[in-house]
C-alpha cells in the first residue's frame, strides 16, 4: 500500500494508473477508522477500482474548536486496517497541502437549503467546509467513483448536489451503514462514549426502527414528537428527529407524497454527538 503526503506525488501515481487503463475509486475519511470505513474500501474494490483513501481531519468543517481538538487521531492503526483491507493508496496530507497559504479554495455553491436543515441548523458552516474539502480532494484524486456512507446522509445528499452543479464526471456510490451487533452505527466518536452512554446509545437506532414501523399509522409530526420523547427518556439529548424527502431533504407531510423517505436524527449521548438515519420508503 502506497502512502502519499504530497499532492504532486499522489497525482503522479494517479496519472500513471489511469494511463495504464485503471480506474480510481476514492473514499475520503477523517481517520480513526472502523469497519464502516472499510466497507467503502471493499465496495470500491468490488467495482474493480484502484482504491484511494484519504485521512484528513478537515479543520474547516468543525464549527466547535473543541470538537476538532477532541477528534481521535490514530494514524498507525488506520494504516494497518487499510492495508489489511487491500487499499491501494492512502493520501495523508498536511493542512497546508490541502489549503495552500494564499489561495482560497472555498466553493461558493447554493445548495438550495439542503445545508440549512437538520445538521445545518446545529452545525452552521459545517457543510460549506465539508463540500470545499471534498471538492478539493476530488480535484486532486480525480476518481471515477466516490464512495460515501449513508450514515452521513445529509453530507452525501449535498455532495450529490455539488457533483450535479459542477458537472463533475464522477459516480457517487452510497454505502450502507455498518452497525455494531446492538445496532449502534459505527462511528469514530463511539470510542469517546462512557460505558453508561455506550449502553444507552443503541436506543437511537431502535427509535429509528420504531419510527419506520409507525409509518402510515401516524402523521410524521406525531412520530417525530414521540421519538424525541423516547430518546430523552432513555437519557439522550436529541437535537432533531426529522422525516424528510431523501433528495430535497424537505419535511414529509404526507406518506404518499414521497418516493424516497428517510428519517434522520442527531442526539447527544453525554458529551458525544451521534447521528444516524434509516430509509423508511424507497
Ligand atoms: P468520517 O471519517 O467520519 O468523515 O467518514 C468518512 C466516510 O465514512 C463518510 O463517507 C462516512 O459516511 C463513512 N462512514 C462513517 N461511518 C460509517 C458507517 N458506520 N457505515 C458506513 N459508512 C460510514
Amino acid at each position: 500500500m502506497l502512502i502519499f503526503k504530497k499532492v504532486a506525488d499522489l497525482q503522479a501515481w494517479v496519472k500513471q494508473e489511469r494511463a495504464g487503463g485503471r480506474s480510481i475509486g476514492f473514499a475520503p475519511t477523517m481517520g480513526a477508522l472502523h469497519d464502516g470505513h472499510m466497507e467503502l474500501i471493499r465496495l470500491s474494490h468490488r467495482d474493480g477500482h484502484r482504491t484511494v483513501a484519504s485521512i484528513f481531519v478537515n479543520p474547516t468543517q468543525f464549527n466547535d474548536p473543541k470538537d476538532l481538538e477532541k477528534y481521535p487521531r490514530m494514524p498507525e492503526k488506520d494504516l494497518l486496517l487499510l492495508h489489511d483491507t487491500g487499499c491501494d493508496a492512502v493520501f495523508m496530507p498536511s493542512v497546508e497541502e490541502v489549503y495552500p497559504p494564499g489561495s482560497d479554495v472555498t466553493i461558493s455553491l447554493d445548495f438550495r437549503q439542503l445545508d440549512e436543515v437538520m445538521e445545518g441548523v446545529f452545525r452552521p458552516g459545517h457543510f460549506i467546509g465539508m463540500a470545499t474539502v471534498v471538492n478539493r480532494l476530488l480535484d486532486i484524486v480525480l476518481p471515477q467513483s466516490l464512495y460515501m456512507g449513508q450514515k452521513d446522509f445529509q453530507q452525501l445528499t449535498i455532495v450529490r448536489d455539488m457533483i450535479r452543479q459542477l458537472n463533475l464526471p464522477i459516480e457517487l456510490v452510497m454505502c450502507p451503514t455498518v452497525r455494531e451487533s446492538d445496532g449502534l452505527a459505527m462511528s469514530s466518536r463511539n470510542m469517546r462514549l462512557s460505558p453508561e452512554m455506550r449502553a444507552v446509545a443503541p436506543v437511537i437506532y431502535q427509535t429509528l426502527q420504531w419510527a419506520s414501523g409507525q409509518m402510515r399509522a401516524r402523521t410524521a409530526s406525531e412520530i417525530q414528537a414521540e421519538a424525541m420523547q423516547k430518546l430523552q427518556e432513555a437519557g439522550l439529548q436529541p437535537e432533531y428527529f426529522d422525516i424528510v424527502d431523501g433528495i430535497s431533504l424537505k419535511p414529509v407531510e404526507r406518506w404518499e407524497e414521497g418516493e424516497f423517505i428517510v428519517v434522520c436524527t442527531a442526539a447527544f449521548a453525554g458529551d458525544v454527538r451521534l447521528i444516524d438515519n434509516l430509509v423508511m420508503k424507497q
